[in-house]
């Protein structure tokens, strides 16, 4: 039965209920930020959108794998030359360790220039017994606990769009002009890591590669061809403050479709995915790639009904199902998702993210992640697929190329009591460099079988 479908335009969400929004105190200074937002340039591109979708397509069917990664919330202060630089080199070397013993092409996804706006449990923090409105990401209020910081400034919205936008003119020319180059595979490698067993495992493929590209020269085939001397990474955030999203869809002028032109991908948080919400009406308009997370409370109707609603003709590369179970959920909830989403032959790229349903606060009172419980849950998360005849699509990390002390465990095995050493994050704990490539190395070998 068909079911009758209101008009989609770029504002129709606002006649749905938007869960997550800030309470701004001055609806007239939000309209005129969001105003002047529409007339900017668009940051990425429909043409760009489009090829993200068709490698998702690929990775549909296990010919291409999603590697997205990043912050859980970037914060403005740290849009620098060197944090951008690495987050970028760990995001790349972790991409040629998947590649290389993976054999099939890795999409690059930073959580990246614009994940700024963060979903909350709780409206308000109490800390020592003062309570204040929670922090909502950097475009919308500030982390430090002070009741002015805390209060919700819509030219933050402004802010975020231009860090945004010189994020990704550092990342593309990163990307496209030699940083990124395969043949500079071996010069990626993070101080902190060099050391470690982590950068002694990647050292040896590192060289393995360079010996490949020489082998290639010595015969006369040319290694200086753009798919050795450039990479290509696609960005990626929550869709959570729809007005900003809104002022960032643009009709593309050669297909007419309409794309948000703010990441090439936005996902659809677990707080945010309610099927008669406004952040599904919006997602369902655009053309973009759309990924869902998925967590283990899901009820099995309402993921088929959202699944149909957000891509009705079943395009493959639209939707990516972001799974967010926890090590204990996972073995359980898993397989019957699989398998109803296999039955009904929906096209979907499955990702894993170990992250967000294995945090726990350690006894220091940090919210953290254990390295081991992060593994456990992507291996069952393979195995499930592999038991099931459905196709493991992709990860997806909160990480950061810092050397932060965030997440435990690990080859360092950091400990509970360490976390207060370098612990940075302003909202989720993230594996820091050298998990990040220990992950990879764990996982890569999966991904070939
Ligand atoms: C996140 O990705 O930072 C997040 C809030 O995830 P989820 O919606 O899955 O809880
Ligand atoms: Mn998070």
């Amino acid at each position: 039965m068909t079911q009758l479908i209101n008009e989609w335009t770029k504002s129709s969400w606002r006649e749905f209920q938007a869960l997550q929004q800030p309470n701004w105190p001055d609806e007239k200074e939000v309209k005129k930020v969001l105003h002047d937002l529409s007339n900017l340039p668009p940051l990425v591109f429909a043409g760009e959108i489009r090829a993200l979708k068709q490698q998702l397509a690929k990775a549909v069917k296990g010919d291409a794998f999603l590697l997205q990664g990043g912050d859980c919330s970037e914060n403005f202060s740290k849009v620098t030359a060197p944090t951008i630089r690495e987050t970028l080199k760990v995001l790349l070397q972790m991409a040629v360790v998947l590649t290389y013993a993976g054999g099939k092409p890795v999409i690059k996804v930073g959580r990246i220039a614009g994940q700024f706006a963060k979903p909350r449990s709780a409206d308000t923090e109490v800390v020592n017994g003062v309570e204040l409105p929670s922090y909502r990401g950097d475009m919308v209020n500030q982390p430090e606990f002070t009741q002015e910081a805390r209060i919700p400034d819509p030219n933050n919205m402004m802010k975020g769009y231009n860090m945004a936008a010189c994020t990704l003119n550092l990342l593309r020319a990163f990307t496209r002009g030699g940083f990124g180059s395969l043949q500079r595979v071996q010069a990626w490698t993070h101080e902190f890591v060099a050391a470690s067993p982590m950068g002694r495992s990647y050292e040896r493929l590192a060289k393995q590669i360079t010996q490949a590209l020489n082998f290639m020269e010595t015969i006369g085939i040319s290694a200086d061809s753009p798919q050795v001397i450039q990479t290509q990474l696609f960005t990626s955030h929550e869709a959570l403050l729809l007005g900003y999203e809104e002022a960032l869809t643009r009709m593309d002028s050669t297909t007419g479709g309409w794309y948000d032109c703010s990441a090439h991908m936005l996902w659809i948080g677990e707080r945010t995915r309610q099927l008669d919400g406004a952040h599904v009406e919006f997602l369902r308009g655009v053309l973009n790639p759309i990924g869902v997370k998925i967590g283990p409370t899901y009820d099995l109707d309402n993921v088929k009904a959202m699944v149909e609603k957000l891509n009705p003709e079943n395009e493959a590369g639209r939707i990516t199902l972001i799974t967010r179970l926890g090590l204990k959920n996972v073995e359980k909830v898993l397989p019957p998702l699989l398998r109803e989403m296999k039955r009904e032959g929906f096209n979907i790229v499955w990702s894993c993210d170990p992250m967000h349903a294995n945090t726990y606060t350690a006894e220091t009172g940090h919210k953290t992640r254990n390295f081991n419980d992060i593994l456990s849950e992507i291996t069952c998360f393979f195995e499930t697929h592999w038991s099931e005849g459905t196709i493991p699509g992709g990860v997806h990390f909160e990480m950061t190329g810092e050397n932060v002390t965030e997440c435990t465990g690990g080859a360092r095995n950091i400990i509970d009591q360490e976390l207060a050493n370098n612990y940075l994050t302003t909202c989720d704990p993230r594996l820091n460099a050298e998990q990040s490539l220990e992950v990879a190395f764990q996982i890569a070998d999966m991904i070939r079988s």
